[in-house]
């Protein structure tokens, strides 16, 4: 026999399978049905005449994954040994996931892998709102007796006893927070009364800037304010086990200073703190350990062993997990930034000189009812991406708009280069309510009907490498968050404009698809010499994904200030002074690291004023 026993899993996704569209090409194909001599692929009427693979059957030789035209089945091969390790199973031909990470007493346990490989799953398996079957989908659910048998002499038997017994209450933020509205009635200040176990909500709600919106009720909230709220709740809860899942999301970067604070401070004798975060700057900064979930997205995810915090967010971007002798992909995600001598000088000089420029402006002030907007000196260059730092209200829309034309400045002057400017912007907040009831297709062909030609290069990098081809049929307002985000930058990036502004692109994103969409972003300015401002609040993307760094200071919602654009290490050194922290450089990967507050090198590195040392 090649290569020892495989353990043999038929996945299928019922979400892109058609069988009004096919002809059953998976049945008609399969080798085992044609022999006669079994069935190993069958149509099923429970399942609306969608095909159901018999595992025990089938012989693996997927035959029936290349036959399908929309590329609906996974047949996978892993070591048998896994087998004994499945914690739970979504159905018959449903994902799987195999392994646990261990919950750990007063420290705080990081996850961290990509959207689809069951994070969400063991979340919820640790918090007791999901029973794990333990991979069996037949014959019955296994009882709570045999899957502490299945955990015996690990730390997650104690847990799982613990929580049988009633022993844990959990309080657990949920990944989505444009869904609270739907669920929760009522003002800010109420809502967090009635969290507020602990009788800490209205003091860590001051902290984090949430007075000013006590009296509002829940669905005028923002994004931001949405996710602030939820954390808040989550830690006022009188719990001893504390779930996350990307609270990051939607906060700029001196809020996620703050919230990983809070949720570090969480970690108290006898609690259990878990963390799904995206943002490795954050995630580095929370955790004490870290597991790493990898996979087939979709089709079935392993959880790793626990990893220090530095070594497991370093194998994860270096792409090989050494414990495991795993490989997660072929190439490493590097930080390595070009040779001074290529990045961009200021305007004027260095790279801008030989390229088109778009606008410029000097000296603006633009008065809004109670909000003004004020500004420096600069230009925009096609091929370009400014990525811009500040928090949400601070007038970077109003900025755009401003360069648009849509909005006169009472002082100071735009100056146009290209005829009608043409702006494609990308919002922040993109609630499932606001969209049409079209399909993605559509929505990407109304954005530019180029992008759906097969072959094209804006097919290529924008439907193809961000994977949308799977989501073409579906409805826009039954994609996930992750899934919903990649659509909306697709779209932006589509139209043909000479200035893109996307706000907080990577919202909802794994690391690769945020590394991925930084990608398709310069790829697209390049292409059409067009400038994009990017807003990023992740610390390592804003650095990836920068030509040049802008900075907007203010008073959100009343006032703010456009800085002049800046080489990308002045203006990540400018930030991080402004925020009143440190980082470093990570010697293997290149990745900034935020130094502890008045640690060895934080000290030494505020000393020389060396806020940025990457
Ligand atoms: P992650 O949090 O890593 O993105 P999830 O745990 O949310 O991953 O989901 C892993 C996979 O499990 C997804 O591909 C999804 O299709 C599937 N899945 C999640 N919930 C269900 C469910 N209730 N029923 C069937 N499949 C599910
Ligand atoms: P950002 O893009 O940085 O989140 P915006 O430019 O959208 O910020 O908004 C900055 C501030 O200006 C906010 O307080 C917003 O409410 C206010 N604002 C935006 N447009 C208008 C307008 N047309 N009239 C009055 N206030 C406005
Ligand atoms: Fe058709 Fe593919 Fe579904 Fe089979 S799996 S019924 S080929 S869409
Ligand atoms: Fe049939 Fe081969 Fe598909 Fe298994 S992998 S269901 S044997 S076609």
């Amino acid at each position: 026999m090649q290569g020892g026993l495989r353990l043999r899993l038929a996945v299928i996704d019922y979400d892109s399978c058609k069988p009004k569209k096919c002809s059953y090409e998976c049945i008609a194909v399969c080798p085992v049905n044609k022999s006669g001599r079994g069935v190993a692929i069958d149509a099923d009427m429970a399942s609306r005449g969608k095909p159901v693979i018999y595992e025990d059957a089938c012989i693996g030789c997927a035959l029936c994954v290349k036959a399908c035209p929309f590329d609906a089945i996974y047949i996978v091969n892993l070591p048998m040994e896994l087998e004994e390790e499945a914690v739970h199973r979504y159905g018959v031909n449903g994902f799987k996931l195999f392994r646990l990470p261990i919950p750990r007493e007063g420290q705080v346990v990081g996850l961290l892998g990509r959207n689809g490989t069951g994070k969400t799953t063991a979340l919820r398996i640790l918090a007791g709102e999901l029973k794990p079957n333990l991979g069996r989908v037949e014959g019955g659910e296994p009882e709570w007796d045999e899957i502490l048998k299945r955990f015996r002499g690990s730390e997650l038997q104690t847990y799982f006893r613990k929580l049988v017994d009633g022993k844990l209450r959990v309080a657990h933020k949920i990944q989505y927070v444009e869904l609270v509205p739907r669920r929760l009635k009522g003002r800010v200040r109420d809502l967090l009364k009635r969290a507020d176990e602990r009788g800490v909500a209205l003091e860590l709600a001051e902290q984090v800037g949430l007075d000013k919106v006590f009296d509002r009720d829940v669905r005028q909230l923002s994004g931001g304010e949405l996710q602030k709220m939820l954390i808040v709740a989550v830690l006022s809860r009188d719990a001893n086990v504390y779930i996350f899942d990307e609270p990051s999301s939607y906060l700029d970067i001196r809020e996620r200073m703050r919230m990983a604070r809070l949720i570090a401070g969480a970690a108290r004798p006898g609690a259990y703190v878990m963390v799904v975060e995206h943002d490795l700057a954050v995630l580095d900064y929370v955790s004490d350990l870290v597991h790493i979930l990898y996979g087939e997205p979709g089709a079935y995810g392993i959880v790793s062993k626990p990893y220090s915090t530095r070594e497991g967010i370093n194998v994860f971007l270096q792409g090989y997990l050494p414990a495991e002798n795993i490989r997660l992909r072929k190439e490493p995600i590097l930080f390595r930034k070009p040779a001074p001598e290529a990045q961009p000088a200021a305007p004027g000089g260095g790279r801008q000189a030989s390229r088109r420029r778009i606008v410029g402006w000097t000296g603006l002030r633009v008065a809004l009812d109670g909000f003004t907007l004020t500004s420096g000196e600069g230009a925009l260059y096609g091929g370009e991406v400014i990525g811009v730092a500040g928090p949400n209200g601070i007038g970077k829309t109003t900025f755009v708009r401003t360069l648009a034309g849509a909005l006169k400045p009472v002082e100071g002057a735009v100056y146009p280069y290209v005829e009608d400017l043409r702006v494609s912007y990308k919002p922040q907040y993109i609630s499932p309510e606001s969209l049409p009831d079209a399909t993605v297709e559509q929505v990407l062909k109304a954005a530019n009907p180029a992008i759906l030609a097969p072959g094209s290069w804006l097919n290529l990098e924008l439907v193809k490498r961000m994977r949308l081809d799977k989501l073409l049929e579906r409805r826009v307002r039954t994609l996930s968050g992750g899934e919903l985000q990649k659509v909306a930058v697709a779209a932006a990036l589509a139209r043909e404009a000479d200035v893109y502004l996307l706000d907080e692109p990577s919202a909802y994103l794994d690391v690769e698809e945020r590394v991925g969409v930084a990608r398709a972003i310069r790829r697209i300015v390049e292409t059409r010499e067009a400038a994009a401002l990017v807003v990023e609040h992740d610390l390592m993307i804003l650095d990836y994904v920068s030509d040049r760094i802008m900075l907007v200071t203010g008073e959100p919602g009343v006032r703010g200030h456009v800085d002049d654009p800046r080489p990308v290490k002045e203006g990540m050194n400018l930030l991080l002074q402004n925020l009143g922290v440190t980082v470093r450089k990570d010697e293997q990967t290149g990745r900034p690291r935020l130094n502890k507050e008045g640690s060895y090198l934080d000290r030494m590195q505020r000393a020389r004023k060396l806020y940025y040392a990457v």
